[in-house]
């Protein structure tokens, strides 16, 4: 309890001048309606107002009401006069918005209330003229209790923010009394009906008089029905409010969505005529509407992440793909030759390092032929380099299809080359050289319309199975040692080259 704070020190302001003639005016004469719409004639605005709501569909009158005189004729003397005193209070008990707690607001979500308590009563089939007044105004006490004292109430409203439990626990607890008194209190005090006063005493009281059941449980689902609009976890509300009211009145659950929609509907319309904006109060089916189609955004833009990774993997992976279908052209443009496309001196040596080693391995024979074209020097000096090219290429095409296709050919450079025969014995190796050298030397070129012939020298050496394992480049030497030797007995010849080991 907040020290040196008791009720007594809570003053109650003083009621509305207008307040105060209309109640009078009541008290003094029920049977006639002449003296409170002189009363309420006197002031324009709050004629205005009366004749909007009389002619609002709230109440829905089939024929324009345009004098107090017939408001009171079809709403009746207590009608008339709630909605009177509803405006005149709600005008006058207010105050600066700076201070931190938002009368504007108050009002609204008063201004709900009592829209949610008439259009309930009307859906339970329970008359009560004082509803409307009485949910607009039950609350009244916190006013009363923050314009006295504000900053003690301030924690109370800070409290209630942290956690989220009720205002009425909160007062009990920190002051020690509740708005509920001090409103019930205010309104007496004011003159307003003791019907108006009870409800208000009792709004948050599960204890009251049977007689005062059915309008104080209407008053507390009215700040039910407002929170749905005002407060967190509105869902939770609305699944409240049905358990509380459909099965005890037999109601179905859609009856309250609708009066929860109208709630809205409605408010907005009688907001107006209370001069407060009502801003934009969404019917809640509109809101529930609208958070699952927020829901459906998230997770539509879920899926379509989900979907734009996939695109993205299958491009990469198409992607990658390519590069190394690209790694395999550029290997394969490393490894072979620009003018014959045979394959090049690098590949050569990858290709001998990887046939020697799985010839030992196996133990299998590995023959190596290595030949040049005698006296090419020649055919370029005299055709042309163009011309000598040609007759690279046209030897190259005779050499692939005399050799197997298991058998590697390889352009080592220049008019140099090679060919790796696996699984080939020094005996098979020899024919097939022997076979190519006749081939070449029958071979009658045609470039540029001339005939060219050329032969080559031959040189072999065979890496045998019971031989030891061997660097490849002993192979080299032996069969590069065999063609110098045939260029050097005469060329045009095979000339073989046994290995040592
Ligand atoms: P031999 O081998 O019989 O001793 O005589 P050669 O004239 O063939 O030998 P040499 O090594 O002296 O000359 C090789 C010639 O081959 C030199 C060069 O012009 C020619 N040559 C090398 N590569 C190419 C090429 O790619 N295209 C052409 N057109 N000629 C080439
Ligand atoms: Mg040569
Ligand atoms: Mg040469």
């Amino acid at each position: 309890m907040i020290h040196g704070m008791r009720k007594k020190d809570i003053k109650l302001p003083s009621p509305p001048a207008i307040a105060l003639r209309i109640l009078e005016a009541v008290k003094q004469d029920s049977s006639s309606f002449g003296e409170l719409a002189r009363i309420i004639e006197i002031d324009p605005a709050l004629t205005t107002k009366i004749l909007q709501v009389a002619n609002s569909s709230f109440y829905g009158m089939p024929n324009t009401v345009n004098t107090i005189e017939k408001a009171l004729s079809v709403l009746g003397l207590n009608v008339t006069k709630n909605i009177a005193l509803s405006f005149v209070i709600a005008k006058e008990v207010t105050g600066s918005e700076s201070g931190g707690f938002s009368f504007r607001k108050f009002w609204k979500r008063a201004v709900t209330c009592a829209v949610g308590a008439e259009l309930l009563a009307s859906l339970l089939r329970y008359k009560n003229d004082d509803l409307f007044v009485s949910a607009l105004l039950q609350d009244i006490g916190v006013l009363v209790i923050y314009l006295c004292r504000p900053e003690e109430y301030r924690q109370v409203l800070d409290e209630k923010r942290v956690t989220e439990s009720s205002v009425f626990g909160i007062e009990r607890k920190i002051l020690g009394f509740d708005h509920q008194e001090v409103g019930a209190e205010l309104l007496a005090e004011w003159g307003l009906p003791e019907t108006i006063s009870t409800l208000i005493s009792y709004h948050h009281a599960s204890d009251c008089p049977a007689e005062v059941k059915m309008p104080v449980n209407i008053l507390s689902w009215s700040t039910m029905l407002a929170s749905i609009y005002y407060g967190s976890r509105s869902v939770e509300k609305v699944q409240q409010l049905k358990a509380a009211i459909c099965p005890r009145f037999k109601i179905a659950e859609e009856a309250i969505d609708a009066l929860v929609d109208t709630v809205a509907e409605k408010s907005v319309e009688i907001l107006s005529f209370f001069e407060i904006d009502p801003g934009e109060i969404k019917p809640f089916s509109l809101l529930l509407h609208e958070a699952n189609e927020e829901l459906r955004r998230i997770n539509l833009s879920y899926e379509q992440l989900v979907m734009q990774a996939k695109q993205d993997r299958q491009k990469a992976e198409e992607m990658a793909v390519e590069l190394q279908a690209a790694n395999a052209k550029l290997r394969e443009l490393a490894f072979r030759d620009g003018l014959t496309g045979l394959y090049n001196y690098r590949y050569f040596q990858e290709l001998m390092d990887r046939e020697l080693s799985r010839a030992v391995r196996y133990q299998l024979p590995l023959s190596l032929m290595f030949f040049d074209i005698d006296h090419f020097k020649i055919v370029n000096d005299t055709y042309g380099h163009p011309a000598g090219d040609e007759a690279l290429c046209s030897l190259a095409k005779l050499v692939k299809t005399t050799m197997r296709t298991s058998d590697i050919f390889v352009r080592y450079g220049g008019e140099e080359f090679a060919v790796v025969l696996p699984m080939t014995a020094q005996a098979g190796c020899m024919v097939f050289a022997e076979r190519l050298r006749r081939r070449i030397e029958d071979m009658e070129m045609v470039i540029g319309g001339i005939v060219i012939k050329i032969t080559i020298s031959i040189g072999v050496t065979t890496h045998e199975p019971r031989m030891r394992s061997m660097d490849k480049s002993q192979m080299i030497m032996a069969a590069d040692s065999a063609m110098y030797q045939a260029k050097q007995n005469g060329r045009n010849r095979v000339v073989v080259k046994a290995l040592q080991g």
